[in-house]
């Protein structure tokens, strides 16, 4: 049983958890796209400010430069404007005069060459042919010279150089540039000495490099960045292309290059003096080395945030869940044998018809008597007989059954069953027969309706109904019976189907007649009233009531065709009254349908008063069945009925379980006691049971009329016990409305 329960909630949540794991993954999803956003646009922004940090760095040195070399610059000037104004005597003179100055302006030496690249340096060498000399002697303003051979060595430096006339001979100054004081320049800016910079001219050849590593002179830098970071990735190489063309055409620009796992960022920035470059670069380490952390940081959030989100997502579906699963157990589940209920039979239902199986049924099970024990054992006690037929039944059912209880007494199952169905149903009756219940052996009685589900039905509601109907066949038999649906059973279906079809036509067409059935006083034998019986009138034939009665009962349409005969009788009694002075009291049938209704009186009062008829001339059949209607309040509606002033009468009285005793609190004119009663009853007999019904029926005030009396022996018996009225085949049948009018004339009555 358990395990059923389990099965109906599975079902229930199954296509929901898909929903819920496709949402977190989803969730998942999305939210790795955002963060890969995120971390992209933060690295971006970072690199954007590191590629700023680098461009400012490289502009300032390059004018921390510019600024010594025009102070260089201008130094020479002043010199040459001193010697011009003819300060000195001798080369020697004006060495010796500005040497004092050499370190304040960052030079090596002074050399004063002739044109023959022949002279003195201030530090006392003697230079003779110094190559290239013409180079100098060609420039007019202050020149500074990219890489040069040194006057007194073969390093490679670079010179000042300023043309004069002394003494009638063109001469010129050279100043020779301390290299390593630039390098504290390009240096000393540079991530506590950890990043890079090197000073080229315009066609790449490094001038100064902050490191001092390339020793090589006249080192192309692209080279040299090509074989100290490896590159061998395209793209790096088309960035220093790219730097190449871009400086060639004054063009300043950062880009970054992967080596080692690191990210190098280069910078290049012009500087104003002869077209040469700073070209600076450092690693992303030394510059963002927040970036990682922070790049840590900002994952950690973004992964704790989609574990947040996911939390409260799975806590919010979970509070759901178990509302839902409050509310499914509610709409669902029956709460006494813990199976499912009617309605979650006819949802789960449509799903076994979709299978395509050969053999599948459904099977309906009813308690037999089921009312009557529980006024024996009481609720309790029979709520224990029901879980205990819900567990035997369950276990015994083929795997993938389906089995609820879907009423008050009334199981159904939907199974496939590939061997003959009686053996399955024989096991039924097995599991089910014998109970015991709080130490107590219990019989039981059960009748099964079977429906073998055909492979076109798609109504799972129709299948229910057709193993009802193949259940209503053994209805009565009180014993362990099946019934299996079969062709007839398949006719009457159809019939009902016709039936169904054309009953408003036919009420329009006023196809359905009224008949009456004369009731006797027992005593007299005089005409005590009638009955009122339909029958329908269809293409010639006459159809009687029980072929669609409880069809109309079923479709409520009963609820439209009472009246219209409740108002046909009025008519006619209303005529009665004139052409006969007074009509006979008439029963008309009710059907407890009607009693969903508290108010459905009214109709009929209104009906009764539009005919001026006095109520108390009808009397109303009402079958013993819908007195022991526990969802209704009989006793309120019988009630109401009396004080409208209508006579009650207690229609098929035996057929149900209902006790006299209970009788007694309802106000009630006549107990009709069933034919069933009289064919039963030995009629020779003394002690009989209608001699009993009708001897308390007097004690509390109840007229008794038995039905179905069709011999004088049966009326000879009705008068021995004393009861009141007699109403059967013997005196008459039901009779046409102008044969039951002539009976009216031949037969007097009060
Ligand atoms: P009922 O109310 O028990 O009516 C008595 C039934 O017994 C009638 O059947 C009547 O023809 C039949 N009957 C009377 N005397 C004898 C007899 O001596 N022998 C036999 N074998 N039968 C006898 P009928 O007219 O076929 O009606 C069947 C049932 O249909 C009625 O049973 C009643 O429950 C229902 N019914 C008939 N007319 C109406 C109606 O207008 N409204 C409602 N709600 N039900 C109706
Ligand atoms: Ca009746
Ligand atoms: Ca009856």
């Amino acid at each position: 049983m358990n395990q059923k329960k389990k099965y109906i909630f599975s079902i229930i949540r199954k296509p929901k958890s898909k929903i819920v794991w496709i949402s977190i993954l989803f969730i998942f999803v999305i939210s790795i796209i955002l963060s890969y956003f995120y971390i992209n646009y933060i690295r971006k922004f970072t690199y954007k400010s590191v590629d700023n940090n680098i461009a400012e760095l490289s502009k300032q040195t390059a004018s921390q430069l510019e600024l010594t070399i025009t102070s260089q610059k201008q130094f020479l000037e002043l010199i040459v404007d001193s010697i011009n104004a003819g300060f000195f005597q001798t080369e020697k003179e004006i060495l010796r005069q500005f040497d004092k100055e050499l370190d304040n302006y960052h030079f090596t030496r002074f050399v004063i060459l002739d044109e023959s690249g022949s002279g003195i340096t201030s530090d006392g060498h003697t230079v003779n042919n110094y190559p290239n000399i013409k180079d100098f002697f060609e420039q007019e303003e202050v020149y500074l010279s990219d890489n040069r051979p040194s006057t007194v060595s073969n390093n490679q430096v670079n010179i000042y150089s300023k043309t004069f006339w002394f003494k009638g001979q063109k001469k010129v100054l050279f100043a020779t540039i301390n290299m390593e004081n630039y390098k504290q320049i390009l240096l000393r800016r540079l991530f506590n000495g950890k990043g890079r910079t090197y000073l080229i001219n315009k066609e790449g050849s490094i001038l100064i490099d902050s490191f001092g590593t390339v020793n090589e002179h006249s080192t192309i830098l692209y080279d040299h960045l090509n074989q100290e970071y490896q590159l061998k990735n395209t793209k790096a190489l088309r960035n220093i292309d790219q730097m190449k063309k871009n400086i060639m055409n004054n063009k300043v620009g950062t880009f970054d290059i992967h080596f080692n796992k690191s990210i190098y960022f280069i910078h290049y920035e012009k500087v104003n003096i002869n077209d040469w470059y700073v070209v600076t670069i450092a690693p992303d380490n030394i510059i963002a080395k927040e970036l990682p952390l922070f790049l840590r940081i900002s994952l950690g959030l973004c992964f704790f945030m989609i574990i947040a989100v996911i939390f409260i997502f799975l806590y919010i579906y979970a509070l759901n869940e178990k509302q839902n699963r409050k509310l499914y157990s509610i709409a669902y589940v029956d709460p006494i044998t813990g199976l499912g209920n009617e309605t979650y039979f006819k949802e789960k239902g449509k799903d076994y018809l979709k299978v395509n199986a050969k053999n599948k049924y459904v099977v309906t099970i009813d308690i037999n008597k089921f009312k009557a024990l529980n006024n024996i054992y009481g609720y309790d006690f029979c709520n224990q007989i029901l879980k205990q037929i819900s567990k035997n039944v369950s276990k015994i059912l083929p795997e993938n059954s389906l089995m609820c209880r879907i009423s008050n007494d009334i199981f159904a199952i939907i199974c496939y069953y590939n061997k003959n169905i009686e053996k399955l149903l024989e096991a039924i009756f097995n599991v089910s027969s014998k109970l015991v219940i709080e130490d107590q052996v219990i019989h039981m009685n059960i009748s099964i309706g079977v429906y073998k589900i055909s492979f076109d039905e798609q109504d799972i509601v129709r299948c229910l109904d057709k193993s009802d109907i193949a259940r209503s066949k053994i209805k009565g038999l009180y014993d362990n019976y099946y019934y299996i649906f079969d062709e007839e059973l398949e006719e009457l279906l159809v019939e009902e189907q016709r039936i169904e079809s054309s009953m408003n036509e036919a009420l329009k067409r006023q196809e359905f007649k009224v008949f009456y059935q004369p009731k006797i006083y027992t005593k007299d034998e005089s005409l005590a009233g009638a009955e009122a019986l339909v029958r329908w009138h269809r293409n010639d034939s006459i159809i009687q009531p029980n072929k669609f009665i409880p069809l109309f009962e079923k479709n409520k349409f009963i609820l439209k065709l009472d009246l219209y005969i409740f108002e046909q009788v009025c008519k006619d009694i209303s005529k009665w009254n004139l052409l006969y002075n007074k009509a006979p009291i008439i029963s008309i049938n009710v059907s407890k349908v009607h009693f969903q209704d508290e108010h459905f009186i009214d109709e009929y009062v209104k009906i009764a008063d539009k005919y001026h008829i006095e109520k108390n001339r009808i009397d109303l059949e009402i079958t013993e069945s819908a007195t022991m209607d526990s969802n209704i309040d009989i006793v309120k509606i019988l009630n109401t009925i009396k004080e409208k002033g209508f006579m009650i009468s207690i229609d098929d009285f035996g057929t149900g379980y209902s006790s006299l005793s209970l009788l007694q609190n309802m106000p009630i004119d006549i107990l009709k006691i069933d034919k069933t009663f009289i064919d039963k009853s030995d009629l020779s007999s003394n002690n009989n049971i209608i001699d009993y019904i009708v001897l308390i029926s007097k004690h509390i005030g109840v007229k008794t009329i038995v039905e179905g009396i069709e011999t004088r022996e049966q009326v000879e018996f009705i008068k021995k016990i004393e009861c009141d009225m007699i109403q059967g085949y013997y005196y008459s049948k039901p009779l046409k409305k102008d044969k039951f009018e002539e009976y009216l004339r031949n037969h007097k009555y009060i």
